[in-house]
Order: structure tokens, then sequence, then C-alpha cells
């Protein structure tokens, strides 16, 4: 919405504004589920079974056809390297990426019209700005195609945990359906549409989050969806007031957007009475990974193709960047495409017994590193928060290398040892040539599209 459509919505009673969001519902139903879509997913959980062979070999297929598409179509790839067949799919595929350059956003921000292929028409994808938290936003063109593909792999995993696309559910996400500038609830818009209750996660103050336990209990959802940040902070709520859900009642709690940390799942898992299964994708369409019942997340092999920069290995697993490839028919190929995450892939295959690459955890966004003085980079620093029930939220900023501030909302159990002791765990993984210090705060800003973000570190951009 630009601002004149915000504060003609804003001046709406509560009622226009939730027609609003049915037809919103409607709107977005019909932009997703379309007949792709539903050809997708059923052509997908047919193939989710398939060996890992099958999956490779149709890898294979699919970038075959994506770089000699790419080569013919698009001026960025005209010189690419013709893919290499060897008759063996795996060593085709690998000998192939092998050849190719890595893809740096860098490269991507500055030629972006050259990656614009010329056998899309306008009305096949629709352009849009990622929100650009960490520097410049870049330009994307989305085909509609890939589109419903990605929501074909995340409705894969939601039916696999027994969820229905007519389901009823709680929505926790970006979206400002509630005008910022209201102080008394509802701080929830109904769409009837789509039978999902709208909550706001711009209104979640201490004082308000007691009124949005009664909808939460009222509405007939099965599942719900959104932030872990936002999710774990209504459940913290939820469990101070003594008002969980009864277990069972929600068959899933689908987290996407953002890191989920270990005492976000704890919390949302006892105040929802479901568990929580997560999904990694990225704006770019071009990766999607979604959690099992054993919580590893597995790609979507026929989605992308994701490779790992070795940073550190051992014998069950090995860490790094994360170079991915998006399949399928994109209007803008992007091929071994740096997308700033680190991941950590496992070498054996998933206790769940389904084929492919899987990952026990992607590790946050490179710029979620801290630097330290003798230039280590440290990831995973929310680790640094996990069974510390006596912070409610907090976050780590890093805007010098000598030095360190952390954000804490303190949560009940918050007493005089409780700093020193988060100090101690800091240095533990940083060393003691860091200044750290603790502010206390009633709440953690947010990044303009509402996601927190538990690490935040300035003084990666200049080589950005
Ligand atoms: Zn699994």
């Amino acid at each position: 919405m630009n601002r004149l459509q915000v504060a003609i919505y804003s001046a709406l009673p509560v009622s226009a504004q939730n027609l609003l969001c049915t037809v919103d519902g409607y709107r977005r139903s019909r932009h997703r589920f379309t007949p792709h879509f539903a050809a997708t997913l059923s052509e997908w959980e047919r193939t989710i079974t398939d060996s890992a062979e099958r999956h490779r070999a149709r890898q294979w297929e699919q970038l075959r056809h994506l770089v000699e598409r790419a080569r013919r179509e698009t001026r960025y790839y005209r010189f690419l390297p013709e893919p290499i067949e060897t008759g063996d799919p795996s060593s085709s595929l690998e000998r192939t990426l092998k050849e190719i350059p890595i893809l740096e956003k860098s490269v991507y921000r500055a030629r972006t019209m050259d990656f614009l292929a010329r056998d899309v028409r306008s009305s096949e994808f629709v352009e849009r700005s990622t929100s650009g938290t960490t520097g410049t936003a870049l330009k994307l063109f989305d085909s509609w195609e890939r589109f419903a593909e990605n929501y074909a792999a995340v409705w894969r995993q939601r039916r696999a945990f027994g969820v229905s696309l007519e389901d009823p559910f709680l929505a926790f996400t970006g979206q400002v359906t509630t005008p910022l500038a209201q102080q008394k609830p509802p701080f929830w818009r109904i769409d009837r549409h789509s039978n999902r209750i709208l909550f706001s996660i711009y209104h979640m103050s201490p004082a308000n989050l007691e009124s949005y336990i009664d909808p939460i209990h009222a509405h007939p959802a099965t599942y719900a969806e959104g932030y872990p940040s936002a999710l774990h902070i209504v459940s913290r709520a939820m469990i101070a007031a003594d008002r969980c859900l009864p277990p069972g009642r929600l068959r899933a709690i689908f987290t996407s957007s953002e890191s989920l940390l270990p005492h976000q799942r704890a919390a949302i898992e006892t105040a929802f009475g479901a568990p929580v299964r997560d999904h990694y994708a990225a704006t770019e369409h071009v990766v999607s990974m979604t959690a099992c019942e054993a919580n590893m997340l597995h790609v979507d092999m026929e989605f992308g193709i994701v490779e790992v920069e070795t940073q550190e290995e051992d014998d069950d697993w090995v860490r790094g960047p994360l170079i991915v490839t998006g399949l399928g028919r994109p209007a803008a190929p992007m091929i071994r495409y740096r997308i700033g995450d680190v991941g950590t892939r496992s070498k054996h295959p998933c206790s769940c017994g389904r084929p492919g690459d899987v990952f026990h955890e992607i590790d946050g966004r490179i710029e979620d590193y801290i630097v330290t003085p003798d230039q280590r980079l440290v990831g995973r620093m929310d680790h640094v928060f996990k069974g510390r029930y006596d912070i409610a939220e907090a976050q780590i900023v890093q805007e010098a290398v000598d030095s360190l501030r952390v954000l804490v909302v303190p949560g009940d159990g918050w007493s005089a040892e409780s700093e020193p002791a988060l100090i101690r765990g800091l240095r533990a993984r940083l060393g003691d040539d860091m200044r750290v210090e603790v502010q206390l705060s009633d709440r953690i800003p947010r990044e303009p599209n509402g996601k927190l973000r538990a690490v935040k570190s300035t003084i990666h951009g200049a080589r950005r």
C-alpha cells in the first residue's frame, strides 16, 4: 500500500478493514494457488520418495536446460560454458557446476537487467525488490511459475503434517493490517476468504499481549504460521498467563523468514501445544528447504541445487556459505548464486527416510557473524541465550571491531547475577579483547519488514 492507501485504510472502521483483508486473501489465493501450483504440488508429492540418484538425474536434466536457456536468452550468461555430459548424471552435474563462476550479489546488483531472459513476456513475471535490511535493495524478476513452485514446496510440507489448504489458521507475519497508531484491541484482523486471523506483530507490547490470547483460543485454527520472534513473544505471554493451548489442538506451527532459535522453539511448542516445523527460503526464489518430523531441513531437490563452500567439516557434516541455483524456468536465471547464508549439511541420510540433501541447520546470515579483533568470524551467537529464561528477548549489535552492545529485554527471572553470566557466555566465545556492554530495554527494534535479527553487525558492509 502507498501512503495515501494506508491513510484511507487506517481511517476505516474495523469491519471495513476486515472486509479488505478478506478481499486481499482472495487475491493472494488466486495468485498463489494457480493450476501450475496444483500440478507441481501433485507431481512433487510423488517425487518426494524418489531415490537420491533419481533426484540427481532430474537436477542434471533441469540444470542442462537452464544453462542452455541462459546462454541463449540472457546477456549476462552469453559466454557461459556449455553443459558437460559425462554419461553419468551426478558427475555431469558436478563438472558442469564446477565450470561456472560463483555469482556474487554485488555483480547481480550491478548488472540486474542483463539477467532478465528475453523469452519471458512481461505478463509472465512480476518485478519486486528485496527489503534491503543489510544493504542496497535488490531488484528481482519473479516468474509466476517459480512463485507457484515455492508454494508447492511449502504445501508439500504442510500436507505431510496433516494440514490442508482450506484449513483455518493463525498468522503472525509482517503484513500491517492493524493501523500502527491504534492503541486498543483488536490488534488483529479477520480474512474470511482464507479463514485466517492476522495478528499484528507491531503491537506486541506487554500491556497489549494479553488481549491476543482470547482470539487464539477462540479461533478454530488447525495450524499457525509466522515469524519465530513474533510467535515467541506471544508464547511467553500465554505461558505467563497459564493459558497455553491444549496439546494436539493445532497440528503444527510453521515458521519461516528468520533463524529459528532453540529457546524460541521450546516456548512456542509449549504455548501452542504442537511441533514447530521450519521452512528456509529466500526472496530470490532460488532455494527451499523444509523441516521433517526429525527437524532436519531437507533440500527441496526439485526446486533448486544447494552447494556448500566448505569452511569446516568432519566425518558427519560440512559447514560453509551456501551456493544455490534455482531450477525451473525463472524470469532471470541465477546460477551458483552466493545467497549470503551459512549452513551445515549432514553427510548421512536423514533418519526420517526422505532421500536427498539434508541440513542440520542454517547457521544464519553472513552479516550475523561477529568479527573479533583477531579477525575470527564467530557465528551462532544466539546460542548464548539458550536456556536463559531470565531473558525475554535480546539482540547483539556490533558496530565496531572491538566492541559489542547487547540489548536485553529482561524476563521474569532477571537478577543481579544475570548480566555477569551473560557477559561470561559471550567472552567464552569471543575472547577477552572485546568491550561488551549490556543495555536493558523494554523492546528490541525490528527491521522495516517486522523481522527481529538476533545478531546485527554493521561492519561487514564495507566489503559487501
Ligand atoms: Zn528428515
